[in-house]
């Protein structure tokens, strides 16, 4: 049977190892890397801290990871601590499910300015990312822009305007309630560069929207399109739009402090800051042509305190595997990236469709590996990574060390809530010793 080494221990990557035990049973051997001590990549750092249920999905890798066959690999970065090329000399087949931890640049004048920030950092900030929880954004000015028309810009709008009350359960770290208590937010506005029929906001979360305690939706009822035309629409995307028309219904906000506004047509232009800081942004008007944004010339200002550009992601390049530079992702067909090297999920596909999507990719890649995948008696699998490892002083955190530092993050929990996560890695390596 193949000796498998699966780089990345989130979704795609647990569900191909979960594929690897359905393939192969007891013979399966599957080692699942991960630069963090801790195992579930966007499950723990991705998902929403307010979508408990979403992240419960953990259990399911959890089942997969306790078995003999699968071993987690934790705190081994793959390049400084173990490069490509020697995995691939100890495994007969490499799958990168690395995900896309990085932004996508803005890419306008200001972006650099300060009180700015992409997706992946601010939400890895208040989900207590190690490489973020120091991010501190200043969350005490009135307004705040969030770029973009999907899913994640829904997340870091809802987000910013609960109340503490409505984190009750969630899993939020205490660094950013912290923050989100001292806000001075009165308007959180979405912005889009296309129209209400070009969201790409699912139903369930944008509904959400309209239940919240102290803030309420708002869409120009001139921003929607004639209502025979939704029937041309596919119907998750017709349910978001009735969602938008019922905001459009809402009346002076229902006396809720936090407006969460829709700008739609409103395409940035350049960030406009004073002291280092922004203060505003300029946008140009649309009009969308065959599905396509195209500018108007006409161009205004939204103030801005905090600006979150919640515009798609990006994998990080390693050295030797060959990286679409256009589209953020390692050049694949099908998942096959070259002899002996795969990818999944986000890394192969970009940052599209929901945790379940990353299933069939697991397992599509599991029996490419199967059909295509000679194994080599020279191999070496475990024990090899295992004496390498001894020989490099790699601190390896097993899964069994993972389980300590789960008690421990459990046992650290505000009332009601499931954990209070470490966001430092020394910590979460101290924690596994008890
Ligand atoms: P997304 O769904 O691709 O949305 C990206 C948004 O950014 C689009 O509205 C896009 O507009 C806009 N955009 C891109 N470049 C832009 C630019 N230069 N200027 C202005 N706007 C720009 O990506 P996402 O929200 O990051 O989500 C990633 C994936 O994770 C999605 O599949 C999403 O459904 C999933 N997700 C799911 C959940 C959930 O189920 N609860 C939560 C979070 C994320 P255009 O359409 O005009 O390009």
């Amino acid at each position: 049977m193949p000796k498998i080494a699966v780089v990345g221990s989130g979704p795609a990557g647990y569900y191909a190892a979960e594929a690897a035990l359905k393939q192969w049973g007891d013979d399966a051997r599957v080692d699942v890397f991960d630069r963090l001590p801790v195992p579930y990549g966007l499950i723990r750092t991705g998902v929403a801290p307010d979508h408990q249920s979403i992240k419960a999905v953990s259990r399911r890798y959890e089942a997969t990871a306790l078995t003999d066959q699968v071993r987690f690999v934790g705190n081994v970065t793959i390049g400084p601590d173990v490069t490509i090329a020697e995995l691939m000399a100890l495994y007969d087949a490499v799958i990168l499910a690395t995900g896309a931890p990085n932004d996508r640049p803005l890419g306008i004048p200001g972006d650099d300015l300060g009180n700015v920030f992409g997706s992946a950092a601010f939400v890895g900030w208040y989900n207590g990312h190690p490489d973020f929880a120091a991010l501190a954004p200043d969350l005490s000015g009135r307004h705040a822009v969030v770029i973009g028309m999907g899913n994640v810009a829904l997340d870091v709008a809802r987000i910013l305007s609960k109340t503490e009350a409505e984190f009750a359960g969630s899993d939020i770290v205490a660094h950013a309630l912290d923050a989100l208590r001292g806000k001075g937010l009165e308007r959180v506005t979405i912005l889009g560069r296309r129209g209400p029929h070009q969201i790409m906001m699912t139903p369930k979360e944008l509904g959400e929207l309209g239940r919240l305690e102290a803030a309420a939706p708002m869409v120009d009822r001139a921003d929607l399109p004639d209502v025979a035309d939704d029937a041309l629409l596919e119907p998750g995307l017709r349910k978001s739009v009735t969602h938008l028309r019922d905001f459009a219904a809402l009346t002076a906000q229902e006396g809720k402090p936090i407006t969460i506004a829709f700008d739609f047509f409103a395409s940035p232009l350049r960030l406009l800051g004073e002291g280092g800081r922004v203060t505003g942004i300029e946008v140009e008007r649309t009009a969308v042509e065959a599905g396509r944004a195209v500018g108007t010339g006409e161009t205004y200002v939204l103030p801005a305190d905090l600006v979150v550009s919640c515009i798609g992601y990006r994998s990080s390049p390693i050295e030797g595997v060959p990286y679409e530079e256009r589209a953020g992702r390692f050049a694949n067909e099908g998942g096959f990236i070259l002899p002996g090297l795969y990818c999944v999920g986000w890394a192969g596909r970009g940052p599209s469709g929901t945790i379940g999507t990353n299933r069939p990719d697991g397992f599509g890649v599991i029996e490419r590996i199967a059909a295509e995948v000679k194994p080599e008696r020279g191999k070496q699998g475990r024990d090899g990574f295992d004496a390498l490892a001894a020989t490099r002083g790699l601190d390896v955190v097993t899964f069994r060390d993972w389980r300590k530092i789960e008690a421990a993050e459990a046992a650290a929990a505000r009332d009601g809530s499931p954990r209070e996560k470490f966001t430092d890695i020394a910590a979460m390596i101290a924690a596994r010793h008890g």
